[in-house]
C-alpha cells in the first residue's frame, strides 16, 4: 500500500535511438529458444532433433493456464534440445534451431474472433506476453476481462528506463496497430469506460502521434507524465494516469484496471490481422560501449553475440551487457545467451562504467527511503540479510513488505555509500519465497 508521498528519481534519459526506426538483423545461423520466457510454468517441448520447422511453427506448447507457447523464429532444422542456465540460476530446457537461411513462414490464418472468449483463446496461442519486461502471459490478463468489471485500460508508453526506445518506435512506426488494438479491446470488453495512454514528457513526438490517432475516441486520454523514474512501473502508472491505488496484495484487475504495454497491444493486433505469433521483437542496443546505437528487429532466440555484431559493437569494447536498461537490467555472463520475448534492450557498458564502486558503511542519510516509489525501507532488508535465515528474520522481511519491492533500483541509484540495496532485495525475496514454500510444505 502507498504509505506516503511517492518517491521519484531523476535519471538521465539517453534516448539516443528515439529517431532510429528498427532495422532487421542478418539471419542468425541458429537460435536458442528457452521454454521459460514468461512468468508462469515453462512450456513443454513438442519438437525433436531432426524436425524441420518454418517461422511460426510451434516448438513448445503452454503447459498450464499461466504459461505461454514458444514458436520457431527462423526456418530450418531442430538441431538439439539443450539445457539453458538462466541469469536467476534456474536451468530450463531450450530448443536449438539451425537456420536454413530462407526465413520461410508457415501458412498463416488470422484467428476468427467474435467474442472475448475467442480473443482470449487466440491470444493464448499467439505466444504474447507483457513486452515491457514483465513477461506475464497476455491471455491471463484478458481472462480477467472475461469476468467483467474492467472499466479502465491503462496503456503503458512511459518507457522510463534510460536508453530504451523500443516502445517509442512502436508508437511512432506502428501507432495505427495500437489504435486498432484498442478498438478491438473496446469491442470485446464492453465494460471499458476509460482508456489512459501514459507517456513521459520526454517523448513529445509520441504524445503528438497518440493524441492524433485517438482524437476520435472520446473515451481515450493521452496523459503526459513527468519524466521521472520509475514512471512505467505498473502501480505507478496506474496511479499517475487513472488516480487508482493498487493496494498491497491486489492486482490491477481487482480495481477494474487492465494494464498493457503499448508494444503488447500492437503485437496483439498484428497477430489478429495476420495470425503470425510472437517470433521477433525490437531490441534497442545502446550504452557507453556502443558507438552507433541502434534499434534492431531480432528473431527471438538470437544470441547476444549476433545482435551486438549487427549493431557494430566490438568484443574488445564490452565491459558488461545487461538484458534491459541500466536501472532494472540483469547482467549476463555469456554473449552466447539468447535474446528472449522480454528482451527489449541490450545495454552495453565499457569496462570503466561496469566497475562497481566499493560499498562503504551506511550513513543513515535516508535517501533510499525517500526515493522508494512505494514507501519501503531498503535499509531494513539489508539488516535482515546480514545474518542467517531464521523465522524471526524472515518475519521481519515479511513485516517490512519486501515482496512489494519492484526492484526498480532507485534506492541503489541514490545511495551515496554505493550500498547494493536492490541486489540485497532480490536475494531477500528469493530467500523469503523459498522459506514460505518450505513452511507450506511442512504444514501439509
Ligand atoms: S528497488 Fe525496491 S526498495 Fe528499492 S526503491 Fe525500488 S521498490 Fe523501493
Ligand atoms: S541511501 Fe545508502 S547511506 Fe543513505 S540510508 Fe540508504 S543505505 Fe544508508
Amino acid at each position: 500500500m502507498f504509505r506516503r508521498k511517492l518517491g521519484k528519481t531523476h535519471v538521465p534519459h539517453y534516448k539516443n535511438t528515439a529517431g532510429t526506426p528498427a532495422v532487421a538483423i542478418p539471419t542468425p545461423a541458429s537460435v536458442l529458444l528457452p521454454v521459460a520466457q514468461h512468468i508462469g510454468a515453462p512450456a513443454t517441448v513438442v519438437v525433436k532433433p531432426g524436425d524441420t520447422v518454418k517461422i511460426g511453427d510451434i516448438v513448445a506448447e503452454a503447459s498450464s493456464y499461466v504459461s505461454s507457447p514458444i514458436y520457431a523464429s527462423v526456418s530450418g532444422k531442430v538441431a538439439k534440445l539443450e539445457k539453458y542456465l538462466r541469469a536467476d540460476g534456474k536451468t530450463v530446457d531450450a530448443v536449438r534451431i539451425e537456420s536454413d537461411g530462407l526465413m520461410e513462414c508457415r501458412d498463416l490464418t488470422p484467428p476468427d474472433i467474435n467474442s472475448i472468449d475467442d480473443l482470449t483463446e487466440a491470444v493464448r496461442h499467439s505466444g504474447l506476453v507483457g513486452l515491457g519486461g514483465a513477461g506475464f502471459p497476455t491471455s491471463v490478463k484478458l481472462d480477467a476481462a472475461k469476468k467483467g468489471g474492467i472499466a479502465t485500460l491503462v496503456l503503458n508508453g512511459a518507457e522510463c528506463e534510460p536508453y530504451i526506445t523500443a516502445d517509442t518506435r512502436t508508437m511512432l512506426d506502428d501507432g495505427e496497430l495500437i489504435r486498432e488494438g484498442v478498438e478491438l479491446l473496446l469491442k470485446f470488453i464492453p465494460s471499458l469506460e476509460k482508456i489512459y495512454i501514459g507517456i513521459e514528457k520526454n517523448k513529445p513526438e509520441c504524445i503528438e502521434k497518440m493524441t492524433e490517432l485517438f482524437s476520435d475516441c472520446e473515451r481515450a486520454e493521452v496523459v503526459s507524465l513527468p519524466s521521472l523514474y520509475p514512471q512505467g512501473a505498473e502501480k505507478v502508472i496506474v496511479y499517475n494516469t487513472a488516480g487508482i491505488v493498487i493496494e498491497e496484495g491486489k492486482l490491477p484487475a481487482d480495481f477494474g484496471v487492465l494494464v498493457m504495454n503499448v508494444t503488447s497491444v500492437a503485437e496483439l493486433m498484428r497477430f489478429v490481422k495476420t495470425g503470425m505469433p510472437l517470433v521477433s521483437r525490437t531490441v534497442t542496443v545502446d550504452g557507453s560501449a556502443v558507438s552507433e546505437p541502434k534499434n534492431l528487429t531480432v528473431p527471438i532466440g538470437t544470441s547476444v553475440r549476433n545482435v551486438l555484431a549487427a549493431a557494430g559493437v566490438a568484443d574488445d569494447d564490452i565491459g558488461m551487457v545487461l538484458f534491459g536498461g541500466p536501472m532494472m537490467g540483469t547482467a549476463i555472463c555469456s554473449l552466447d545467451e539468447p535474446t528472449v520475448k522480454t528482451t527489449g534492450a541490450l545495454t552495453v557498458l565499457t569496462e570503466a562504467d561496469a566497475r562497481r564502486r566499493e560499498p562503504t558503511p551506511c550513513i543513515h542519510c535516508g535517501r533510499c527511503v525517500a526515493a522508494c516509489p512505494i514507501g519501503l525501507n531498503p535499509t531494513a532488508y539489508s539488516k535482515a540479510l546480514d545474518i542467517e535465515i531464521t523465522d524471526d528474520r524472515m518475519k521481519k522481511l515479511e513485516d517490512e513488505k519486501i515482496m512489494l519491492c519492484m526492484e526498480c533500483g532507485c534506492c541503489s541509484y541514490v545511495c551515496p555509500a554505493s550500498r547494493p540495496l536492490v541486489q540485497n532485495n532480490r536475494i531477500a525475496k528469493v530467500q523469503l519465497r523459498d522459506f514460505q514454500a518450505h513452511s507450506a510444505t511442512l504444514k501439509n
